[in-house]
């Protein structure tokens, strides 16, 4: 089977040779080097079935990740299918902020949540290195592919299955509220690459463009009363919108917003502390 000319009509030459590495190496254990060498045309007929399959299904713009079924997240490997968003590169900076933000606090007594959790990616990564750790998300399908995450990776993590637009009342307090909402405008769908429109979770993804801030309002008000004195929030945001967030946080009683940059140049996180 030519793969070149399966997927070349789909994906650039490099996106396609990519994938193809991927699906190469994760699912028949052949590396580069082995496709350079040809040893990918002998796979057997079995496996050669597999990968029409395989490349069936990256035609129609699968994200690899939900057809290998994991991504690979600040150094873990992570369960995803199509119930959660998959992890994005730029949403391992906003982890490395929180633990900037969390500075010499001691991690075991330095409590956070997640809010809107999907695979777990951002909590779990933090239980990882020692802090504790509450996750909440709206919908039962993340909560349990975040759960066998946070158990193959041996992370200890206190689920809450909430909706933020409408919590329910909770005493508890958190140091730092992390968060990577949904904040993609409607309006910006048709910017949006095949494979995330047609198959990521619009909940997790889309916000109406007559309130694009909705989760942002929603999560700064939360934190007000859930954050203890002198705690922070920290979330990844629209590049479109940091003024506004900033606003936002201001008008809560946040003091001096700042804004950074991923690693692609763009607005994506703001933090603020209380
Ligand atoms: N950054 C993601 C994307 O561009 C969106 C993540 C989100 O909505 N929180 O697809």
């Amino acid at each position: 089977m030519n793969w070149k000319q399966e997927l070349e009509d789909h994906y650039e030459e490099r996106e396609a040779y990519a994938l193809y590495r991927m699906v190469m190496e994760e699912r028949f254990g052949l590396s580069h080097t082995d496709i350079l060498l040809g040893k990918d045309s002998q796979i057997s007929e079995e496996k050669q079935e597999q990968l029409k399959e395989i490349l069936e299904r990256l035609k129609k713009f699968e994200p690899i990740q939900y057809i290998l079924g994991f991504a690979d997240f600040y150094g873990h490997r992570f369960s995803v299918a199509p119930g959660v968003l998959i992890p994005r590169p730029e949403t391992e900076e906003l982890v490395k902020t929180v633990i900037s933000l969390a500075g010499d606090r001691v991690p075991a007594q330095t409590q956070i949540l997640d809010i809107g959790t999907g695979s777990g990616c951002i909590a779990i990564s933090l239980a990882l290195e020692g802090y504790k750790l509450s996750a909440m998300d709206i919908s039962e399908d993340a909560l349990s592919i975040a759960t066998k995450n946070a158990s193959n990776l041996g992370a200890e993590i206190s689920f809450i299955h909430e909706n933020i637009l409408h919590p329910s009342p909770c005493s508890d307090k958190w140091d730092i509220i992390v968060s990577n909402p949904p904040y993609v405008c409607a309006s910006e769908a048709n910017n949006m690459r095949f494979n995330v429109l047609m198959h990521e979770p619009h909940i997790a993804l889309f916000v109406p463009d007559s309130d694009p801030l909705i989760f942002y309002r929603a999560i700064v008000s939360y934190a007000l009363s859930h954050l203890n004195p002198g705690g922070w929030i920290c979330l990844e945001i629209n590049q479109a919108f940091p003024d506004k967030i900033k606003q936002l946080l201001t008008s809560f009683g946040f003091k001096d917003p700042i804004i950074i940059n991923d690693q692609y140049g763009k607005n994506r996180i703001a933090y603020a502390q209380l």
